[in-house]
This record gives C-alpha cells, structure tokens and sequence, in this order.
C-alpha cells in the first residue's frame, strides 16, 4: 500500500507519516525532510533549497522531481508514503512518470483537512528538536524544559519558515498551488478525505480505517 498524504502546511502530514512509520512499518519519503537535512548538511541541493524555503515559497518543480526520481528508487515491495509531494500539478503528472518507470503505483492519495485558523495556530506554534528532529508545540505539547529536547537534550527552535510572516506566503502558495491536486486525485478514483482538526490520536485511527477500506 503506498499512499500519499496531503493538505496545508501544518495540517498534520508529519506526524501522521511519523505514526505510520512507527506503527506500520512505512517508509516516510518528505521532501520538505530531505531538503532540511540537505540545508543542514550545506549539501548543493541545500543551498538551492534554502532560499525558496526561507522565504515560504516551493522549490522549484525540475529540482524537487528529480530528487523524488533518486528517491524512489528501489522501494519495490515496501508501502511508503509520499508525505508533501507532489505539490503541484507538473508534481503530479512528473511523478505518473516516475511511478511508471519505477513499476510502482500509488493506491490512496489522502488529504488532511484542516481550518485555516487552526493551520496557523499549529505552526506559530511548532518547535522542533535541531538534533532528532521531534516537534513541539508551545501550548499542546511544550517540552518538558524549555527549548531542550525530551528524547535527545537537543536544542528545539522554531523552524525558519514557521514565523508569522512565512507562514502567510506559505498558506498562500499551499492554496494556490497545492489545493487544485484534490480535483487531480479525484477524477483518478484515488481521493480520499480525513478531518485533520482531531487530535492526532483520533485522525490515525481515520487513517487506518481509510487503509484498510
Ligand atoms: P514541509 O516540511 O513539507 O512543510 O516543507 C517545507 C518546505 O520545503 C516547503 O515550504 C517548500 O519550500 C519545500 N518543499 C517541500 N516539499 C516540496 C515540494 N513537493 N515541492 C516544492 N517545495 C517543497
């Protein structure tokens, strides 16, 4: 079963492939991950993404599908899930030809909806660990000791692009761009819907529902 997992920025795509992955042994492909870890390792890549990505834009399409093409290589016989690609509708179409190349199909494309107050509520909020990578939030789930990681003793910062003024162009570019791949899964026979506002508890058991249906 590969799947892929879609909605806003903040709608809970991270933690739910985070559930999958823990729970049943899914393979997380997020490119928003890949290019943090690239930015971090001031790798090529990185430095191409970080501009974009600081400023609450997308990468550009050449650049994310070719990493995807590398990425997905070699995953036959494991259910992944492709947590925030594809982003766009050259995304989507690139990726048909990925999928084809690679002999691989995607099953379910499942969109995380969630209301726009709540959205930046979440990510004005979030925190993550610079080590391990664990997400906080300040009111929901604020670490036990302020700016330092429970599991690793890391610093937890707030991400770049989760400031206020980010985060508006990153809504905007999510609406503009990334909203129109629910009419694309759609007339695939391939959408399905969950109410992303729940708590994450609440939308996994959602989620594996949609999975075994
Ligand atoms: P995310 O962690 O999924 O919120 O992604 C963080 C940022 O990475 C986005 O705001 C984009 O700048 C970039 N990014 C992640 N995935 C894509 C994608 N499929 N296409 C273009 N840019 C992406």
């Amino acid at each position: 079963m590969n799947i892929v997992l879609f909605g806003a920025p903040g709608a809970g795509k991270g933690t739910q492939s985070t559930m999958l992955v823990e729970k049943l042994g899914f393979v997380q492909i997020s490119t928003g991950d890949i290019f943090r870890r690239a930015i971090k390792n001031k790798t090529d890549l990185g430095l191409k993404a970080k501009e974009f990505m600081d400023q609450g834009k997308l990468v550009p399409d050449e650049l994310t599908i070719q990493l995807v093409d590398e990425v997905l290589v070699g995953l036959k016989g494991q259910s992944f899930i492709l947590d925030g690609f594809p982003r766009t509708m050259p995304q989507a179409l690139a990726l048909e030809d990925i999928l084809k190349k690679r002999d691989l199909v995607i099953n379910k494309a499942i969109f995380l909806e969630v209301p726009k107050d709540q959205l930046v509520a979440r990510l004005s909020g979030r925190r993550v660990c610079k080590g391990c990578g664990a997400v906080y939030h300040i009111d929901s789930k604020p670490s036990k000791s302020e700016g330092v990681c429970d599991l690793c003793s890391s610093e937890v910062v707030q991400r770049s692009d989760d400031q206020a003024e980010v985060i508006i162009t990153r809504l905007k570019t999510y609406e503009e761009n990334t909203s129109p791949l629910r009419e694309y899964f759609r007339g695939k026979g391939k959408y399905f819907e969950l109410d992303g506002a729940l708590n994450a508890d609440q939308v996994f058991k959602n989620l594996k529902q949609i999975l075994s249906s």
